[in-house]
C-alpha cells in the first residue's frame, strides 16, 4: 500500500502537474515550491460563505504560490511571485493552535495543494487531540487524484473550486493538462468522503463538499456545465456557491476575453439555470450592472 511520501520524497507527484522533481533537494516544480512551506498570512476571515465565516470568523492559512497558473489571478503576488515568508512544519503547528485560540470556527487552508504532503503531516499530528475545530481544504481541485485519498484523514470540509468544464479553457487560461478530468475526479471523490455539506444548529458548517463556481466573463456555458456536472453527480441538495466576483488582474488585462467583469446578464443566466434545475442550496452574491464599467 502506498504512503503519502511515496507522492513526495523522490519525486514530487503531489497535484495534476506531476512534476516528479525532488523538493527536498531543492528543487522547484511549475508551482515555484521546494520543501519549504510559504504563508502569505494567517487571521480570521470574514469574506467566505456564511456556513465558513459566519460571525466568529474562519481561521485562514494563505498558502503563497499555486500549481495553477491562472492569468487572471486576483491574489497573483501570492499565487504567482510566492509573497510570503517561511515556515516550518512546527510553526504551522503553532499558527493553526493560534487560530484555534483565537475563537477561529474552522481551520480554513487556502491553495494547499502543493503542501498537501506538509499538511497531511501537521494535521494528523493536529488530530489526535489537539484540533477541535473543523478543517477546510479550499482548493482549485487539482490535486493527483491519489493524494484525495490520504486527505480523507485529516479534512473536514472540502471547499472546491471548479474552474473549467473543458481542459482546453483549462490550458488556455492557467496552463495546466486535463484539469476537467482531474477535477471532476477530484470532486467526486471529496462527496463520497464527506457527502454534502452539514450545517449545525448555529449555521457553521462541520463537515461536506460545497462546490464554488466563479463566472468568467463570456463563459456563461462553461459555468452551466459546471452546475449541470454537480446537479448529475450530487442532486439538486448539493450546496454551490456560484461567485459573480470576478475582476480583472494580473495578465487578464491584456486578454480581449478576461479583460472585463461579468455583466448583471451573465451572472443571472447562469443563477436562472440553477434555479431551472431546482438546485436548492445556492449561495448568490450581489451582482451590479457593471456593463458601464467594463475595461
Ligand atoms: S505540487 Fe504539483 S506543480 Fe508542485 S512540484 Fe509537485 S507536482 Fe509539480
Amino acid at each position: 500500500m502506498k504512503r503519502i511520501e511515496d507522492f513526495y520524497n523522490d519525486g514530487c507527484f503531489l497535484c495534476g502537474n506531476m512534476c516528479g522533481v525532488k523538493r527536498i533537494s531543492g528543487e522547484k516544480g511549475k508551482c515555484n515550491s521546494d520543501d519549504t512551506i510559504y504563508i502569505a498570512s494567517r487571521n480570521l476571515h470574514f469574506g467566505e460563505e456564511p456556513p465558513i465565516s459566519g460571525y466568529d470568523g474562519s481561521g485562514t492559512i494563505f498558502f503563497s504560490n499555486c500549481s495553477l497558473k491562472c492569468r487572471y489571478c486576483q491574489n497573483y503576488p501570492i499565487s504567482q511571485f510566492g509573497v510570503g515568508k517561511p515556515y516550518d512544519q512546527d510553526r504551522l503547528i503553532n499558527i493553526i493552535l493560534e487560530l484555534q485560540k483565537k475563537k477561529a470556527k474552522n481551520i480554513n487552508l487556502v491553495t494547499p495543494t502543493h503542501y498537501s504532503y506538509h499538511i497531511y503531516r501537521v494535521i494528523k499530528k493536529l488530530k489526535d487531540g489537539l484540533l477541535n475545530i473543523p478543517v477546510v481544504w479550499n482548493t482549485s481541485s487539482y490535486e493527483n487524484p491519489e493524494i484525495v485519498d490520504f486527505l480523507d484523514d485529516v479534512v473536514d470540509i472540502y471547499l472546491a473550486d471548479i474552474r473549467y468544464s473543458k481542459n482546453s479553457d483549462a490550458e488556455k487560461y492557467s496552463s495546466v493538462k486535463k484539469y476537467t478530468d482531474i477535477a471532476f475526479q477530484n470532486v467526486i471523490k471529496f462527496f463520497k468522503q464527506k457527502g454534502n455539506l452539514q450545517i449545525d444548529e448555529y449555521g457553521y458548517a462541520t463537515k461536506g463538499l460545497l462546490v464554488r463556481i466563479l463566472v468568467l466573463p463570456g463563459m456563461v456555458e462553461n459555468a452551466k456545465d459546471i452546475i449541470k456536472f454537480c446537479y448529475d453527480n450530487f442532486g439538486r441538495e448539493i450546496y454551490l456557491s456560484l461567485m459573480s466576483q470576478y475582476t480583472p488582474y494580473y495578465k487578464a488585462l491584456d486578454d480581449p476575453n478576461l479583460k472585463r467583469r461579468v455583466k448583471f446578464e451573465e451572472y443571472q443566466d447562469v443563477v436562472d439555470y440553477a434555479k431551472k434545475l431546482g438546485l436548492e442550496n445556492c449561495f448568490i452574491q450581489e451582482i451590479e450592472d457593471v456593463e458601464e464599467r467594463c475595461l
